[in-house]
């Protein structure tokens, strides 16, 4: 563990090595005895931890952790005092340091709790950074998406309004056609929105599953939906062992690539192929398909909500199905992932537990 060591006393810091060295023996330090020093050493060289005094002369405390967070946010930090009072740990605190330690009780079993805690909380800080952000560009994008289909909403009502005030019928069907389009895509976006939310929520049961039925069920299902041959799929899962899992998720997963697979294809004649193999990890759940395909580079990143390859002209879509599946499959102790079929197309895979956790 690199610890940088601010602190303006040279005896005071050869007493806190003193005691950490005592405490961990992979400690290595770094030392700086004024604020400038150890801002500067912080540019070259990323430490794991900084033990800062909080009596540095010329500078008030709580400033030089403002600045150390400024150039390193998540950098654990933990001040240290020669007075010890809980005041002074409330303050340390709440300015925002990860621990407080008095230097007057260096010993093992409290340097260990300050610096785990800090590590801790660190992590812990960071975290809480990454899932804000997520959070943000998840609402930003979601508002924009939403606004898409609403605007259009808006628009062709008003061109619907002012032709019937002007008596023209000719354009009647077709602005109906697009503000039911724009409807319909809204709610397939408030759906989805809904199914990845939901993931979380339902209830992790372990249920044994007739993979044979529910994707018999689905095939029927998407075939009539899509308006395509039943027999585009191809289903053959006879060699599986007895197959526990969530029934709800599972079958979202299943759904949502079948759906794709069809939806992503332009073949005259489309072609769905639903295999399993059993390897370590569990089953595998192959589905692979004839159609437009997925280069290489996007292949990762289509699991991320609300990535699309397509505008909404080519393929209508929320963006968000191989997110819900990706999730769902996490859930299930599993994991899916996209490569380039053989014979043209695109193959997901999805690997379960035999019985999830
Ligand atoms: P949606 O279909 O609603 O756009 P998805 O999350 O299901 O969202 O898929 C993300 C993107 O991945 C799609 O927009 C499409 O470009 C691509 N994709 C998904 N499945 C396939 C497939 N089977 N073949 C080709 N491209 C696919």
């Amino acid at each position: 563990m690199k610890i940088l060591l601010i602190d303006d006393d040279s005896g005071d810091r050869a007493t806190l090595k003193r005691a950490i060295g005592k405490y961990s023996l992979g400690a290595t330090f770094t030392e700086a005895a004024s604020l400038d020093e150890a801002l500067n050493g912080l540019r070259h060289e990323i430490p794991d931890l900084v033990l800062l005094d909080y009596q540095m002369p010329g500078t008030e405390a709580l400033e030089g952790l403002n600045q150390i967070r400024e150039l390193e946010p998540f950098l654990p930090i933990i001040l240290t005092t020669g007075y010890g009072d809980e005041l002074l740990a409330a303050r340390a605190i709440h300015a925002g340091a990860d621990e407080y330690l008095p230097k007057d009780q260096l010993n093992t079993p409290v340097l260990e709790h300050a610096i785990q805690n800090a590590i801790d909380k660190a992590l812990y800080r960071q975290a809480l950074d990454e899932s804000r952000r997520e959070l943000e560009q998840f609402a930003h994008v979601l508002s924009h998406d939403l606004r898409a289909p609403l605007n259009q909403i808006n628009s062709f009502s008003e061109l619907l309004k002012e032709d019937l005030q002007e008596g023209r019928q000719d354009d009647v069907a077709t602005y109906l056609d697009f503000i039911g389009r724009a409807a319909n895509d809204a709610s397939a976006l408030i759906r989805m929105l809904t199914d990845f939310l939901r993931a979380d929520k339902i209830e992790l049961t372990s249920e044994p599953v007739d993979l044979h039925a529910v994707l018999d069920e689905l095939c029927r299902m998407l075939a009539e939906q899509k308006g395509k041959a039943l027999n585009a799929f191809h289903v053959d899962v006879q060699d599986l062992p007895a197959l526990h899992s969530q029934p709800v998720l599972l079958r979202q997963i299943l759904q949502n690539l079948l759906s794709n697979a069809l939806k992503y294809n332009n073949n005259e004649r489309p072609l769905v192929e639903v295999t399993t193999r059993l390897d370590d990890a569990g089953v595998a759940i192959i589905v692979s398909d004839n159609g437009i395909g997925i280069e290489e580079q996007y292949r990762e990143h289509i699991f991320q909500p609300f990535t699309r390859l397509h505008s909404k002209d080519e393929y209508s879509g929320t963006g968000l199905g191989l997110a819900i599946c990706a999730k769902n499959a996490a859930r299930l102790g599993g994991s899916l992932s996209c490569e380039q079929n053989p014979c043209g197309g695109s193959r997901f895979i999805l690997t379960l537990p035999l019985k999830n956790p």
